[in-house]
């Protein structure tokens, strides 16, 4: 990455952020039984992106939530994925939508109005 496109990078993850605690940490990890979303692992759990940062999420409770370091998807590369999509491709359509679909209930339960307000995501 070059000086220039690095900066703008930059930019566009501080733009990104929005608001996160240590108590929405604590909150969204209790929400998913301090597991990964996608497999229930307890190793290696990392914070991810539902909504990829390039695909207009943002670091904000309702868009924030664990995963395994396996599931960590890498989101945020090139090709960033929509959750969906992602979860379709990794496990298989029926596998894949399911998973999307109680997460994204999980992300709304615990963070009603946030989801929607913030991210560029249909359907
Ligand atoms: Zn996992």
């Amino acid at each position: 990455m070059n000086k220039l496109a690095k900066k703008r990078y930059n930019k566009k993850r501080n733009d990104a952020y929005v608001y996160w605690s240590d108590d929405e940490t604590i909150r969204i990890m209790f929400a998913f039984n301090n597991s990964c979303a996608y497999c229930g692992s307890k190793y290696n759990i990392e914070l991810d992106h539902f909504i990829p940062i390039k695909r207009g999420g943002k670091t904000i409770p309702g868009n924030i939530y664990p995963v395994c370091r396996e599931h960590n998807r890498g989101k945020d590369g090139k090709h960033a994925k929509l959750p969906r999509d992602w979860a379709i491709w990794k496990f298989g359509f029926e596998n894949g939508d399911s998973l999307y679909q109680d997460i994204k209930r999980i992300l709304q339960i615990h963070y009603e109005g946030w989801y929607y307000r913030n991210s560029t995501e249909v359907g």
